[in-house]
């Protein structure tokens, strides 16, 4: 279950400390989805997410809701899946240029960010993709998204005593300028996709 009226005080808090970051949009692009069975979270809006207010719109966008569907994962029922699962960002507002959210502004989002996947019911499969989504969600400054990228995470989270799955991915942009690593993102989705159905959890 969605707790729509969590998600609106969630806008405020995220409009409250981006007054204190002047670089960023003033446009919030929220996240979206429905019936979560996963937490994915990319890393920030780009031109395209900030006129359009809805997440992974670009064509990265394109590409990432493709490899969703290869793990049976869907955010909107444009395709031939209703939705399943939550597609978000870490901050929810575009930096100048398309630049990584700085660590202060991933620092100032991170907390939405948690009460985010607790509004929309707390999947236990959180998807980082991209290095700063895996940051965000470990608070480690120091850990590569490519070691650990294409497979499952398990550990007890200190905070909720559930056990969580974090299944990082790499971004699909590095995919765009690169056909080799398209196709290895293409396995790890498939291999997501295999553990949903052998027995991975909610
Ligand atoms: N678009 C998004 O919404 N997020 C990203 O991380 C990249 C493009």
């Amino acid at each position: 279950m969605i707790d729509w009226a969590a998600l609106d005080e969630i806008e405020a808090g995220n409009n409250g400390w981006r007054s204190a970051f002047p670089e960023l949009s003033t446009n919030y692009v929220p996240g979206e989805g429905d019936n979560p069975e996963a937490f994915i979270i990319g890393e920030a809006p780009g031109a395209t997410e900030d006129v359009q207010r809805r997440p992974f719109v670009c064509s990265a966008g394109v590409v990432l809701r493709q490899l969703m569907a290869l793990a049976n994962l869907s955010a909107d029922s444009e395709g031939l899946l209703e939705p399943n699962c939550w597609l978000t960002n870490v901050v929810k507002f575009r930096p100048p240029k398309n630049r990584n959210p700085t660590p202060s502004e991933v620092k100032a989002a991170r907390p939405w960010l948690m009460k985010e996947w607790e509004a929309v019911g707390s999947p236990k499969l959180i998807i980082p993709v991209g290095g700063i989504g895996l940051k965000a969600v470990t608070g480690r400054q120091h850990i590569s998204i490519l070691k650990a990228a294409g497979k499952n995470h398990s550990y007890r989270s200190a905070y909720t005593g559930h056990i969580l799955h974090i299944w990082p991915m790499v971004h699909p942009s590095f995919g765009l300028r690169n056909p080799a690593v398209q196709s290895l993102l293409e396995k790890d989705w498939e291999a997501l996709g295999a553990w949903r159905i052998h027995g991975g959890e909610r």
